[in-house]
């Protein structure tokens, strides 16, 4: 199994990071992409993915944090993305949902890691969260310059993953969509997303599934439940979960080019 989206930098994981990994691979978790959400984030992804085997990290600048980007930090990410162990530009993309950075910021931003990604001739790893239609538009122009695209955590709707799904993304499915109430859009979808183009993820610390049993007495995600992720949206799917996990692992080492 493969969890594309572990937040291993999280302050949340700052005392105990070995043990994370551990119970992840103990848990048949054989490969993890850390997510580097800013500069200084990226740099200690790539620190862990180089401290950890089976661990590959990305280099970017996260919507929430885009108000922080120069012209400076193309370079920057540009250098990270020499180290073998990173294997994707992002986390970026647009969040008009909370607005930490204003609209024209992210674009910028945005626009700036899809060309550098384009001119690196590297995968993105992308976040949208209610921004479809200007997200669309500035993914566009890069799609055939690119040589693989994941939408993580994707939260939209059927008509915004099928519109995803026809430009030949890759939809990253967290436990999200194990909440009874707001995943229930996600999980009705999920059959539409062909297994070809399908990742699982945790996004740990962060969206821990509501339907754990029983319950963790943490909040805490962590990358050592993406087996229960698997087992239910194979169930939601009719799909033997041995089947899935062997799939969305091989599309995960396919997208990110990985040994
Ligand atoms: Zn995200």
């Amino acid at each position: 199994m493969f969890d594309i989206g572990v937040n291993l930098t999280s302050s949340q994981f700052a005392k105990d990071h070995a043990d994370v990994v551990t119970r992840a691979q103990l848990a048949g978790v054989s490969g993890m992409l850390l997510t580097g959400t800013n500069l200084h984030e990226s740099q200690q992804a790539l620190l862990l993915a180089q401290q950890y085997q089976g661990c590959w990290s990305t280099a970017g600048v996260h919507p929430h944090d885009a108000s922080q980007w120069q012209d400076e930090t193309a370079q920057a990410i540009r250098e990270l993305a020499g180290a073998s162990e990173v294997v994707a530009i992002g986390e970026c993309g647009l969040d008009f949902n909370r607005n930490f950075s204003t609209p024209a910021e992210q674009e910028r931003a945005f626009t700036a890691q899809l060309a550098l990604a384009a001119d690196l001739m590297m995968p993105v790893f992308l976040h949208c969260r209610e921004a479809h239609e200007r997200f669309i538009a500035l993914l566009d122009p890069w799609l055939d310059k690119l040589p693989g695209v994941v939408l993580h955590c994707f939260t939209g709707t059927e008509d915004e993953a099928r519109e995803c799904l026809a430009r030949g993304l890759f939809i990253g499915v967290t436990g999200w969509v194990c909440d009874e109430r707001r995943g229930l859009e996600l999980r009705e979808l999920l059959p539409v997303i062909p297994a070809h183009q399908l990742l699982l993820e945790t996004d740990a610390p962060y969206l821990l599934p509501r339907d754990l049993k029983p319950k963790p007495a943490s909040r805490r995600n962590e990358p050592c439940y993406l087996p229960h992720i698997l087992n239910k949206v194979a169930e939601w799917r009719g799909e033997d979960p041995a089947w899935l996990a062997q799939v969305t692992d091989d599309n995960a080492r396919r997208l990110f080019r990985l040994a």
